[in-house]
């Protein structure tokens, strides 16, 4: 075999289609007895949900939109997105800052007054340039909606202290907003922010694992499941890989799976790179879905900066994404709770969690009672978000340095270790190919 692919999530699976279209020998080792990663979707009795965590798909690159779309053939429907946030007991439309119309008057003033007193400081040059996360959020939106919203918002997803975050990654991705559409925002004209995702696609039937199936589909049969690499050893002709009973050789050898796992893996790996990978910061996600008898709301998916209200920071609707995803009669929530190794969430079990959303989202009236719940699932990834504290651009630099000349090719988003969505691995994958067929 001439290349090993290590990981069948999304970035492994198109990897394995597009080296298959250029006639490559190709197989792909999985430790799970699945494929999709982060992108797999779990149905019980008639309620489909993403077990990684509320999954749809939009992108500014039309080449990698087109591609996620076409391959989903017939399989696919478009949804207007209707996000909100709640606030203080109301639903504020998303993004915060073309919402401020719906806050209650005393927050509005404070949001609006800051803005301004912070623009004019701005331009009075009175401002030092941001140097972590938290000041960035300050020095872009200001105190009203860092504190209200942003700072909040941010330190319950990431799990993390903003002002040990780095901001190097937020330019493109948390857009500045134009004072008009502040001043819009302020008096209710409508405005819409995050314009590239107000409208996406979803699977009709079988979640986002949909996606990652309709992709392997040309290279099912090259996929080993049930393969956890444990060992990769280099040889004059390329790599063996073992799991530890079994042994496979290959030429070379592209990784998706995480760069921690890797690292176990390999032999001689000096220690300098070895605390860069430890040093480098992630979080783990508890996904809970639930299934209720009756329909909830027609919201797509909801932020909960409060800590009061549950340790969730998103919910979503699947059911509000395709119909086909609940029984007849039926609707679904999935609500997103973010850990880390130690901490009182990760020392939880499944029911103590699903137990504190339930309780928490009845306490928000999103699900008017608890006899309505007919089906309830629990599942965990260890590796969800790459969380950018402050040493990671000087960390990342020292694994990259040392991967570049170990002739183990790092594709993905925790091989990369780079906060990317589905279309950003798809994107790095589509380059890698291009990059390799070029150089060759
Ligand atoms: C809560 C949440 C919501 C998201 N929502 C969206 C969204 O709406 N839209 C979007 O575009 N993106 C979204 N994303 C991002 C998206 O999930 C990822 O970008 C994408 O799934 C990453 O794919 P990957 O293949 O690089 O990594 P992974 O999915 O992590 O795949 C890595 C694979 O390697 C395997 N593996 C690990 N160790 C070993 C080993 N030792 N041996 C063999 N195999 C191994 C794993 O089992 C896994 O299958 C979201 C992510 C999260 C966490």
């Amino acid at each position: 075999m001439k290349t090993a692919i290590l990981g069948a999530g999304l970035t492994g699976i198109t990897l394995a289609r597009m080296l298959n279209e250029k006639g490559e020998d190709i197989t792909v080792l999985e430790k799970e007895k699945v494929t999709g990663g982060l992108c797999r979707s779990k149905t019980g009795e008639g309620f489909t949900f993403d077990i990684g965590g509320s999954h749809i798909i939009f992108s500014r690159d039309t080449e990698v939109n087109d591609f996620m779309c076409d391959v989903l053939g017939d399989n696919k429907n478009k949804r207007n997105r209707n996000t909100k946030i709640f606030f203080k007991g109301a639903y504020v439309k998303y993004p915060f800052e073309n919402g401020l119309y719906q806050l209650p008057p005393e927050d509005r003033f404070f949001c609006i007054n800051e803005f301004v007193k912070n623009l004019i400081a701005l331009e009075k040059g009175e401002l030092k340039d941001p140097e972590n996360f938290k000041e960035w959020i300050y020095h872009t939106f200001g105190k009203g909606i860092a504190e209200s919203y942003m700072v909040p918002y941010n330190e319950k997803i990431w799990n993390y202290p903003t002002e040990k975050m780095s901001h190097h990654w937020v330019d493109g991705r948390i857009p500045r907003p134009p004072v008009e559409d502040i001043i819009k925002s302020a008096i209710g004209i409508e405005t819409e922010g995050y314009t590239h995702q107000s409208v996406f696609t979803y699977p009709v039937t079988g979640g986002i694992e949909a996606l990652v199936h309709a992709i392997a589909e040309p290279v099912k049969d090259k996929i080993r499941t049930g393969f956890e690499i444990k060992s990769i050893k280099k040889t004059q002709d390329g790599f063996i890989i073992s799991n530890g009973s079994e042994e496979v050789a290959c030429e070379s050898c592209i990784s998706t799976i995480p760069v921690q796992a890797l690292i176990r893996c390999l032999d001689d790996v000096p220690d300098k790179v070895k605390n860069a990978v430890s040093a480098l910061k992630f979080n783990s996600i508890a996904c809970v879905g639930i299934g209720v008898k009756g329909k909830m709301n027609d919201i797509s998916w909801l932020y909960i900066p409060q800590k009061e209200l549950g340790r969730f920071n998103r919910i979503s609707f699947p059911s509000n994404y395709s119909t086909e995803v609940a029984p007849k009669g039926c609707s679904s929530v999935l609500a997103e709770v973010t850990f880390n190794d130690g901490d009182e969430v990760s020392k939880m079990t499944d029911g103590e969690i699903a137990e504190h959303c339930i309780d928490g989202l009845c306490q928000m009236g999103i699900i008017p009672s608890k006899d309505m719940i007919v089906y309830t699932t629990v599942e965990r990834f260890e590796y969800a978000y790459v969380v950018y504290d402050i040493d990671y651009l000087k960390n990342i630099k020292t694994v990259t340095d040392y991967f570049s000349t170990s002739g183990i090719d790092l594709v993905g988003r925790f091989s990369e270790f780079e906060y990317i969505n589905m279309d950003g691995c798809i994107r790095h994958v589509i380059d890698y190919v291009k990059n390799k067929y070029t150089a060759e």
